[in-house]
């Protein structure tokens, strides 16, 4: 089950873009609980899910709505990149460091130089792997 009215507060999914949606599941095991949670309908990530009864079901679905829109957002200036860097990051810096003038550029300059070059080459999260 959906909850359309609340899907326009929802900002897309972090890791590609997608509309995302609240979902509510009934418990399995506890009668007249239902689990919370917000789902992505492209790639499937969810957030994390709330448990409550029906008489905590509107505190329990705004928790799960702000926590995705926390979630959903990167500061300006910051970005999100794989913990791994992938084999085109990695030419990325390869080429970038061949680039330097070791000699005469300080080492801090050269590492600066060649995350920036790596970052630059690094996927967004709809194409990562
Ligand atoms: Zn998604």
């Amino acid at each position: 089950m959906t909850d359309e009215k609340r899907v326009s507060e929802l900002l897309p999914c972090p890791f590609c873009g997608g509309k995302a949606s609240v979902r509510h599941e009934r418990d399995l095991y506890l009668d007249r609980y239902q689990r919370h949670f917000v789902k992505c309908g492209s790639c499937g990530a969810s957030g994390s899910e709330k448990i409550a009864n029906e008489d905590d079901a509107y505190g329990a679905i705004q928790s799960v709505l702000a926590g995705w829109n926390r979630r959903s957002q990167e500061p300006d200036g910051w970005r999100l990149v794989p913990v791994e860097p992938d084999h085109g990051m990695g030419i990325a810096g390869f080429l970038e460091a061949q680039k330097l003038d070791v000699a005469s550029l300080p080492l801090f300059d050269m590492c600066v130089r060649i995350y920036r070059a790596m970052l630059a080459a690094a996927p967004s999260p709809k194409e990562g792997k």
